[in-house]
């Protein structure tokens, strides 16, 4: 590999597999605080609370889903390790630790991540 090119098929790769990893987790049920027959206030409410944590973490998911379903079509119509924010290109070390990211290190410090 050419420094500062980005190999997409290793993209592509690293992609499918988040793809597949964030699928199976979304497809998971989460546990219903319904269903519970006795108990008490306690146990109902921290049973609450890890429904609220694990629709946090769905939340999440759906969200890193979304980026990676986009960087794979990117990849498809050739559109892949361009900023969506500036247009610039992302730099392939950016693509490396984080095959989804959308924009730039730039936009994404601006956006205050
Ligand atoms: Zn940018």
């Amino acid at each position: 590999m050419v420094p500062g090119e980005i190999d997409r098929a290793a993209a592509r790769a690293r992609l499918v597999a988040e793809r597949r990893r964030l699928l199976e987790e979304l497809g998971e049920p989460i546990e219903n605080p319904g269903q519970m027959t006795y108990g008490s206030q306690a146990a109902a409410a921290s049973q609450v609370f890890e429904q609220q944590r694990d629709l946090a973490l769905r939340e999440r998911s759906r969200t890193e889903l979304g980026r990676v379903e986009a960087a794979l079509r990117a990849l498809d119509d050739g559109t892949y390790g361009t900023c969506v924010s500036c247009g610039k290109s992302i730099a392939p070390e950016r693509l490396e630790a984080i095959p989804w990211a959308p924009t730039c290190i730039d936009c994404a410090r601006k956006a205050g991540r």
